[in-house]
């Protein structure tokens, strides 16, 4: 074998490719051997596209006599990214090496790490993460006095990052006249300056900074089109419109992308994404050519179905068929549990009989469509000794206690990171009131300077208290004494002496809420992740990448990370994965589709594109549950399930428990079976009540004038009533 000069291993010619191309149908062959130019991979879910991706990558390695370092391949989580990486690397045979394989966040990221100076930012910026980033505008406004009950901190976040993923200063925004779009812009403007000033960015900023150093930098622009002729995209239908324009110049004139997409799995139209970067393609890259896939090697045939004819239902579709060679397999199940907790009990119960026939524990998912819904699980599998990870979410590096921690670390990398500032000035509390702070806030304001900063200031001008002014001192010198000496540390020991000095484990040992010890646990956890972690990137210190990597990572750092483990996460982290067995809890009206969603018909289509992405994540077997009560924000309610499990044929499910003695309730509107005769009314029909309004007959019992009947209202929720005095009409 003779390799390529520099670039041991890796043939221009001559290898034999066969283990390249066994294993793909026909279709996938064309695309993975496609001669070198655009090409769209347009097909759905299971089909293969992240395969042909990944054999791409071999391909162009071993046949057109590319080198690792001109390929960069994007994808759209993590842990997605870090499959990806997994499948090149053991199809090649060896580390990916100077490979870009990644999110668009992640490689953004790595650009900016690499030209901070051109970028401008600080050598040390830090990232900041959706929590923190809530809490800064929750703090601009109040500091702008602005009402947060008009302009609620979360959409003025929404605001902001809608913004930049459009690649829009605040000084590209006009009010148009309008107060409400005033104060947005004030806002902004505001945030800006605080990120500037504490070398902080948000996850939007990471886009818009990289195709700002393009713009500006030609230079280095060329030098990356240069390096990267080979650019591989997967999850395309997700691209919002700074990532395609961040595309579209890394291509240059070149007619040379890869891309990879399925519209029906566009679940991010509410952060920006456009299914139309997918039918613009051909015109930006007017060369491209467009290869379907049609096979789906993923999913048995019950769930294909399942999800074909969940799909169909959408009316804006480019349209495709999915089949496969495989058997019905077994039956969808569907579970009407009692409430949230048989719920969770359930579907632990499921997943452990699963493993005790001898499966392998991360081959379980359980997906939901709010992070909220993960806490339940937790509990449950913690009960019972099972391992689990949850992926997005609360997330290890989002635990209070854990952010508290790092605030120390933040401040010792930068004293201008205010954001850091805030979250340890007074955690533990050590007699640093509102007052102080805001005297801070207030001076750094008017002097445009960092928190730090105008500590020093004040406490040099004397224009403290002397309660205040020791409090404060006491602080500033806490972390200067702790960061004394600290380059001749290990980053564990910088960790273990930072969580000493704050007094944090003191704290939480206090603390009587019964989360103390877990808390002091997650410490020591945090210390443990300090001594694990290896840095990947060369350009930075490891202070400094680690605490990107906390802020940028999904979660793959809690305890245990190696451990075969049950694997929890959203619907939206689902993308891409497969498992044998997944479980979708909580399909219900309000929750999924999202209470935000129902009314409005394009948002609906994306709820039901977000189940279609749910269904197909399962190979073998697949399970649907909801809860006919559920206690939400605080308060009981009986939700309806949701439409979407009436979008499934039903010779494809089998119910795991019949509810009410009635045979597939959730078909129930419209139902004319099973008519009851002592009630007059059918289980499932949909009846109106002059006080609680509409609803479903769940159960009913006795005749004559004792007959009753149980209906589960949408509004009032469950409710036994007396036919005789009900006034119940159908409807
Ligand atoms: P998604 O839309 O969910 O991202 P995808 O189209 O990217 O799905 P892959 O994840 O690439 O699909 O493939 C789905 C599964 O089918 C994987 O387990 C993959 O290894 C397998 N597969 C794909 N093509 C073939 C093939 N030709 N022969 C056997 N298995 C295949
Ligand atoms: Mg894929």
């Amino acid at each position: 074998m003779s390799g390529e000069a520099g670039v041991p291993g890796y043939n221009s010619a001559m290898e034999d490719v066969s283990h390249i191309l066994d294993g793909l149908n026909d279709a996938q062959r064309e695309a993975v051997t496609a001669p070198v130019g655009s090409l769209l991979v347009l097909a759905g879910a299971g089909s293969g596209k992240t395969r042909v991706l990944v054999h791409r990558i071999a391909w162009l390695l071993a046949v057109e006599g590319a080198t690792p370092w001109s390929i960069l391949a994007v994808t759209f989580t993590n842990k997605a990214a870090r499959e990806m990486k997994g499948r090149i690397e053991t199809l090649i045979g060896q580390p990916v090496g100077g490979m870009w394989v990644g999110t668009f966040h992640g490689l953004a990221h790595r650009l900016l790490r690499s030209h901070w100076r051109e970028a401008g930012l600080p050598h040390a910026f830090q990232i900041l993460d959706a929590d923190d980033q809530f809490r800064l505008v929750k703090r601009l406004l109040k500091q702008l006095e602005i009402d947060d009950a008009r302009w609620p901190p979360r959409q003025v976040m929404g605001f902001i990052n809608a913004r930049k993923d459009e690649g829009l200063r605040p000084a590209h925004l006009d009010d148009g006249g309008d107060f409400f779009q005033r104060q947005l812009i004030r806002v902004y403007t505001e945030y800006e300056q605080a990120c500037e000033r504490g070398g902080l960015v948000d996850f939007a900023e990471l886009l818009l900074r990289a195709h700002e150093l393009w713009l500006k930098r030609p230079d280095i622009l060329e030098h990356y089109q240069q390096r990267f002729a080979h650019v591989l995209v997967d999850e395309f239908q997700d691209t919002n419109a700074i990532q395609y324009a961040w595309l579209r110049l890394l291509t240059g004139g070149r007619d040379n992308i890869f891309v990879v997409g399925d519209d029906d799995q566009s679940i991010y139209g509410w952060r920006g994404a456009r299914v139309e970067h997918i039918r613009q393609f051909q015109r930006h890259y007017p060369a491209a050519k467009v290869i379907r896939l049609e096979q789906n090697y993923r999913s048995s045939g019950n769930i294909l179905k399942a999800a074909n004819t969940l799909i169909e239902k959408n009316a804006s579709r480019l349209g495709k068929n999915l089949w496969t060679e495989d058997g019905d397999g077994e039956p969808i199940r569907v579970y009407a549990a009692f409430n949230e907790i048989d719920e969770a009990r359930f579907i632990v119960d499921r997943l452990r009989q699963f493993v005790e026939d001898g499966r392998r524990r991360d081959e379980v998912a359980i997906l939901y469509r709010s992070n909220a819904q993960s806490r339940l699980f937790e509990e449950a599998l913690i009960q019972s000794g099972i391992p689990y990870r949850v992926y997005g979410g609360l997330r290890f590096f989002e635990r209070a206690e854990v952010k508290d921690a790092l605030a120390y670390l933040r401040l010792l990398a930068n004293r201008h990171d205010d954001v850091g500032f805030e979250r340890a000035v007074n955690m533990p509390p050590r007699g640093i009131g509102p007052r102080t702070l805001d005297g801070l806030r207030a001076h750094a304001r008017d002097f445009g300077c960092s928190l730090w900063q105008a500590a020093l200031e004040l406490l040099e001008g004397g224009k403290m208290t002397a309660r205040a002014g020791n409090a404060l001192r006491g602080f500033i010198e806490l972390i200067e004494a702790t960061a004394e000496g600290m380059d001749e540390l290990e980053l564990h020991e910088l960790m273990g002496n930072a969580i000493e000095a704050s007094g944090l484990v003191k704290h939480f040992k206090k603390n009587r809420d019964g989360r103390g010890e877990d808390r002091v646990e997650n410490l020591d956890e945090l210390v443990n992740a300090t001594r694990a972690f290896v840095s990947e990137d060369e350009n930075a210190d490891d202070l400094s990448a680690f605490l990107t990597q906390a802020a940028l990572d999904a979660g793959e750092k809690q305890a245990g990370a190696s451990e075969d483990c049950v694997q929890l996460m959203t619907l939206h982290s689902a993308k891409g994965l497969e498992f044998p067995l997944v479980f979708i809890a909580g399909v219900e009206e309000n929750l999924f589709p999202h209470r935000m969603s129902a009314e409005d018909p394009e948002r609906l289509e994306e709820e039901r594109r977000l189940c279609y992405v749910g269904i197909t994540r399962a190979m073998q077997q697949l399970y649907l549950t909801y809860a006919e009560s559920r206690r939400m924000h605080g308060q009981e309610d009986y939700p309806m399930p949701s439409r979407f499990l009436r979008d499934i044929p039903a010779e494809l499910v089998e119910e795991v428990r019949a509810v009410a003695q009635t045979s597939q309730p959730w078909r129930a509107a419209g139902a004319t079976s099973g008519a009851e005769e002592g009630s007059g009314f059918s289980l499932g029909q949909r009846v109106l009540h002059p006080k609680f309004g509409e609803g479903v007959v769940l159960n009913a019992e006795g005749q004559g004038r004792s007959a009753r009947v149980q209906v589960n209202f949408e509004q009032a929720g469950s409710k036994w009533l007396v036919v005789a005095y009900a006034n119940l009409a159908p409807c």
